[in-house]
């Protein structure tokens, strides 16, 4: 199938899913993750209708979101401090924020470019060694440390789930949402610049899972832009 019918389908499973879950699909944002593709893929993405993509290189997100200013780029790659500034400068949402000491160059950034950078913190739900992000004992520091910053907003959580194993996958985005509830109503993490309202979770193999798990950003890549996908 070509790029753009894989895209509408993804859409119309997206939302059926949604229903399927009594959730209204306008709570569940399809992020299309294009990393894999070249410009002309971006290009029939676009066509089909997706205003969203994410990318996981600072150098193809500039050349992305220079190429095509229409579409809200995210980030969601590993980030390094020399990259901040470019990633700040083209990123609507950057998802994949662990470290603490990157902070004040997001701010320092955002602050450059005449911004507030909203962001997500990345937490490694199920413990995996090879999974970057946050403990989940961390994540209440790192919220008050963001806190501090005036030109960042913390708009929620990201994960990425165990490969293949569905109770584990399960496990793993209820963990998140639990979390995420569980600071959302701590007195000690109220801050103006701190809303817990994101969940970003769900790839290609899991995004159902997600969706019912509470899931309101899917990043889909393969089921959108590969064309050897089923
Ligand atoms: C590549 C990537 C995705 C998309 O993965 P697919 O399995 O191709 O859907 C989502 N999130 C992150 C962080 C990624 O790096």
């Amino acid at each position: 199938m070509a790029i753009s019918d894989q895209y509408k389908r993804v859409k119309d499973e997206v939302a059926q899913q949604c229903i399927d879950c009594g959730r209204d699909p306008s709570e569940v944002k399809l992020l299309g993750v294009s990393k894999t593709v070249g410009l002309d893929g971006v290009a029939e993405a676009i066509k089909a209708g997706a205003q969203e993509l994410a990318e996981n290189r600072p150098e193809n997100i500039v050349e992305r979101h220079d190429k095509f200013p229409q579409v809200k780029w995210h980030f969601i790659g590993n980030v390094q401090s020399r990259h901040i500034p470019d990633i700040v400068r083209c990123s609507t949402l950057v998802h994949s924020v662990y470290q603490e000491h990157h902070l004040a160059r997001f701010d320092r950034s955002a602050e450059k470019f005449g911004k507030v950078q909203p962001i997500l913190l990345e937490v490694n739900v199920s413990g995996e060694e090879s999974k970057s992000g946050l403990t989940p004992d961390a994540v209440p520091h790192m919220i008050e440390a963001a806190s501090q910053f005036p030109h960042i907003k913390v708009c929620g959580l990201m994960t990425m789930a165990p490969r293949g194993k569905v109770e584990a996958t399960k496990e793993c985005f209820a963990g998140l949402r639990d979390l995420r509830d569980q600071l959302a109503k701590d007195p000690a993490l109220q801050f103006d610049n701190v809303s817990l309202s994101e969940l970003s979770m769900g790839m290609t193999e899991d995004w159902k899972y997600a969706i019912e798990a509470g899931s309101t950003i899917v990043r889909i890549g393969r089921a959108i832009f590969s064309t050897e996908f089923e």
